[in-house]
């Protein structure tokens, strides 16, 4: 029996890390031996999560083949999100939430995706079906998934099972879902420490979209104000990323997470796409994306119409 390293997609978000744990957990129940591993530091919305339920960041890694022949999958499918050498080791599990995009494997798996507010959310289905108890700490970052994903269960990606998990998680840890929800949210929310760079790239994800190559990057924030002073130096790492990278878009979505809603920042050769998707204007590299908080449901899904209609 060879070991099962668990991961979540690049640039990891709580959901990433902490589905990276929790499916690890139960790998090991299931007797396989598994280690959560991650593409990334975690975030300080993650750290703060780690902290609070006492738990070690999982160990970041860049390659995945030299240590093992078989993975498991958290939190994404899609080749450009994953680790570089995905396709030198078979894919055993994938447990996730998101569209299914270029994933292809040689052999069967087991594969489980619902379209439900989180990956953690889905594995706690797991749980539940193979009654496997779930300890303190591992409920605790498991909520701290959905809450994180759903924006406290605001998003229009939460459902009512979402909710009804995350109460039953909230126990389990131990906490008061609204009252460790909005510290959670808040230590996620506070931009002061982070660079440009950070900013730009801290939830950036990657999507071919009818040939062209878009990125799409999202900050949280307590009002704009503060984001808003650094838009120039923002502006400039997202040139930068788009030259180094050759993207041919960067769509920065930046969520306030009191008001539900955002504004997009907009880099590239292409800005009318981000026009036709969200039926505005760009101004100043600028368009307001009201009531939109949701990047797989509200952001995606429009851009890709877009990108098909060229
Ligand atoms: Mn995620
Ligand atoms: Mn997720």
């Amino acid at each position: 029996m060879s070991k099962y390293l668990v991961f979540g997609h690049q640039n990891p978000d709580t959901d990433a890390i902490g589905s990276a744990i929790a499916f690890s957990y139960y790998l090991e129940r299931k007797g396989e031996e598994a280690e959560p591993v991650a593409l990334g530091e975690p975030n300080a919305e993650t750290q703060h999560a780690l902290d609070h339920f006492s738990l070690e960041a999982p160990r970041v890694v860049e390659q995945v083949a030299n240590e093992v022949d078989r993975v498991a999958l958290v939190d994404h499918n899609e080749p450009q999100q994953s680790v570089a050498d995905v396709d030198k080791v078979q894919v055993d599990y994938v447990v996730d939430h998101h569209r299914i995009h270029g994933f292809n494997t040689a052999n069967p798996l087991f594969y489980r995706a619902e379209p439900i507010g989180s990956t953690c959310s889905v594995i706690y289905k797991l749980f539940t079906e193979q009654d496997i108890d779930i300890p303190r700490a591992i409920a605790g970052v498991m909520l701290s998934a959905i809450i994180s994903d759903t924006l406290l269960l605001m998003s229009p990606t939460c459902t009512d099972e979402d909710r009804e998990i995350a109460e039953q998680l909230a126990k389990i840890a131990q906490v008061d879902l609204n009252e460790y929800g909005r510290q959670l949210l808040q230590a996620g929310a506070d931009i002061s420490d982070q660079s440009d760079f950070e900013l730009v790239n801290s939830d950036a994800k990657s999507f071919e979209l009818n040939g062209h190559n878009v990125r799409i990057g999202q900050v949280n924030v307590i009002g704009f104000d503060q984001i808003a002073e650094r838009k120039e130096g923002i502006l400039n790492a997202m040139n930068h990323e788009m030259e180094e990278e050759d993207f041919n878009l960067f769509l920065l979505v930046i969520t306030d997470i009191l008001e539900n809603t955002s504004m997009g920042w907009v880099a590239g050769e292409n800005p009318v796409m981000v026009e036709q998707a969200f039926a505005g204007t760009v101004k100043n590299n600028q368009i307001e994306l009201p009531g939109i908080v949701s990047r797989k449901k509200q952001v995606v899904p429009p851009l890709t119409d877009a990108y098909n209609q060229l």
